[in-house]
């Protein structure tokens, strides 16, 4: 029987998680097939109730579903369950599992940004949905002792500091509006700033202003391409990284996850990179209307 592996998401047909995730089934002799769901908000509880049935292996999961769908799952993951966020959905028998990939797929992002040097302390974060929750996860069990969360709505990153409280008990996480002077003075403590807004996605313009953006950074953009943030960060003589390591390894976990075995990392990669040169430039995660104007241009 062909198995089968959905992405659960609105709109999903920006994706570029089918081109890498069926290369990499048809590599490794897994009979499975990558199919895209597109699924409004009422309609998510028949697609989780769906793929209970046993030709399923699981699921993908994104926006906007990602928070929704936490309740309709039978268990969580210590990851699923501390970001309060879905990415990937495993069955066992007629259970299904909620996992959270994106904070593997971000600690790997980081480890490689930071190289050799040791691993930094201060953070400052832009953004407060589902991508950042995965980042602020990722850094509290790395053991970063101060994380400042900016937002454009303030409330949203207070939330996200609420959700964390217990586990992030024993450090320094704050919610600070979204003010240039503020931010300005937080990055200039900081060594990391992670861009998690989807500022710069769909339109060339940077969150922060060049002044900024200092030879000690080290910045890692979530979006998968070379953004206006990262070509100023690097003139400024910053190190950069942008999403693709942490969207490539998001995929690779799940893909562990359905199937038992290591995944095609370089094959899954190159399909990546091929997507992306056909025009297919958005990440996993991307706001239904920045995914629309994307499809636009
Ligand atoms: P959400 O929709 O959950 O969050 C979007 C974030 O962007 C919010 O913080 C929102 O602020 C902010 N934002 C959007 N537009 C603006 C604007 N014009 N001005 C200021 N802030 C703005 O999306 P996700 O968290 O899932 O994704 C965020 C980004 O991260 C996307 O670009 C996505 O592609 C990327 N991503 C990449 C992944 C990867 O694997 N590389 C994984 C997950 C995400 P507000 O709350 O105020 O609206």
């Amino acid at each position: 029987m062909t198995r089968r592996v959905v992405l659960i998401g609105h709109p999903v047909a920006h994706s570029l998680s089918g081109a890498m995730q069926q290369a990499a089934f048809d590599e490794l002799g897994v009979d499975a097939r990558y199919e895209l769901w597109d699924r409004a908000p009422i309609e998510l509880g028949d697609a989780v109730a769906e793929i209970r049935g046993e030709d399923f292996l699981g699921a993908n999961v994104t926006i906007p579903h990602k928070e929704r769908v936490v309740p309709m799952v039978d268990r969580l993951t210590e990851e699923a369950s501390a970001t309060g966020a879905v990415n990937t959905i495993t069955r066992e028998g007629r259970r299904l599992i909620g996992h959270n990939t994106d904070v593997p797929g971000f600690k790997v992002a980081l480890d490689r940004l930071v190289g050799r040097q040791k691993m930094p302390k201060q953070a400052v974060v832009l953004g407060a949905g589902g991508g950042a929750r995965a980042v602020v996860y990722g850094l509290i069990t790395e053991g970063f002792q101060r994380v400042i969360v900016f937002n454009r709505h303030l409330h949203r990153a207070e939330g996200l500091v609420k959700h964390f409280g217990r586990s992030a008990a024993h450090m320094e996480l704050r919610a600070m509006p979204w003010h240039e002077s503020i931010i300005e003075a937080e990055v200039a403590k900081a060594k990391l700033l992670v861009n998690a807004t989807s500022i710069g996605l769909t339109t060339d313009v940077s969150p922060v202003p060049v002044e900024v953006l200092h030879t000690e950074l080290l910045v890692l953009d979530l979006i998968y391409s070379r953004t206006r943030l990262l070509r100023d960060a690097a003139a400024a003589g910053a190190t950069i990284a942008d999403g693709e390591l942490m969207l490539l390894n998001q995929g690779a976990a799940a893909f562990t996850l359905w199937t038992g075995q290591p995944a095609p990392l370089e094959l899954m990669q190159a399909k990546l990179a091929e997507a992306r040169a056909g025009g297919v430039r958005s990440a996993e995660g991307e706001p239904a209307e920045a995914a629309a104007g994307a499809a636009a241009e």
